[in-house]
């Protein structure tokens, strides 16, 4: 088996190809998915180079917090990426680099709030249900733009992008992850004539990143693959 190093290599090495291949001059950033793996995992992750890291429930992100304090290891820069719960966000909430999964004006609104009495702005990506899967969280398509609106207007919070997350691996019900990329792709350059300062689209995981590379992601968010090795 692989080592994570060398899975890391393998995977940077891979977006590179991926850029180049559709004709991109810049380079996705890569996001390390941390969730359930152990401190030691994690740990060799950011030893191999991967700086952003992503967790998706609050208190989990909570202990890594505690696992990797920030004045020890400042050079981390966490992304959250799961259900936003009022609750737990309440209770576990700090400033960190960005958070992703956004997907109504209530946590919005609530998110502004802990934003302002933490004392820095808050970096967040809406996230859009391109799939319609029920089940997923994320704005419709067709409630996206009001809600820009509506998110941009809130202190405290910098609407940086969108999130998309590609179609359920094996439902023949959802759409291809070409048809869902490229019309995250289509959505972000609409959201940037709103919002010209939006610079993030983060799409891609394990499984279809390079699909989402070459519709524009600038932004792969991959567990799997850095842990468990090159998925094919
Ligand atoms: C788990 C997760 C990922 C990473 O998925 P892998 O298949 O492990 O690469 C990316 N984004 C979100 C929102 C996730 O929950």
């Amino acid at each position: 088996m692989s080592t994570i190093a060398e899975n890391v290599e393998a995977i940077r090495a891979d977006i590179r190809e991926v850029s180049q291949a559709s004709g991109r001059s810049d380079l996705p950033r890569l996001v390390g998915v941390t969730k359930t793996r152990s401190l030691e995992d994690v740990r060799a992750l950011i030893l191999a180079g991967v700086d952003h890291l992503a967790e998706n429930r609050w208190e989990s992100w909570h202990e890594r917090l505690l696992a990797f304090p920030g004045n020890l290891w400042p050079s981390i820069f966490w992304h959250f990426i799961g259900p936003i719960q009022g609750r737990a966000l309440k209770r576990f909430y700090r400033p960190l680099f960005c958070i992703e999964s956004l997907d109504n004006l209530s946590h919005g609104t609530a998110l502004s709030r802990l934003a302002l009495e933490s004392g820095a702005p808050q970096s967040v990506l809406l996230e859009v249900n391109v799939c319609r899967a029920p089940g997923r969280t994320g704005v419709l398509p067709e409630n996206l733009f009001p809600e820009i609106e509506a998110l941009a207007a809130l202190p405290g919070l910098r609407l940086e992008g969108l999130m998309v997350m590609g179609p359920i691996p094996g439902d023949a019900k959802s759409p291809s992850s070409s048809e869902v990329f490229g019309e995250g792709n289509a959505l972000f350059q609409e959201a940037r004539r709103l919002i010209p300062s939006m610079g993030t689209l983060s799409m891609g995981m394990s499984e279809d990143y390079r699909e989402a590379i070459r519709w524009g992601s600038t932004e792969v968010r991959i567990g799997r693959s850095l842990f468990e090795g090159m998925l094919r």
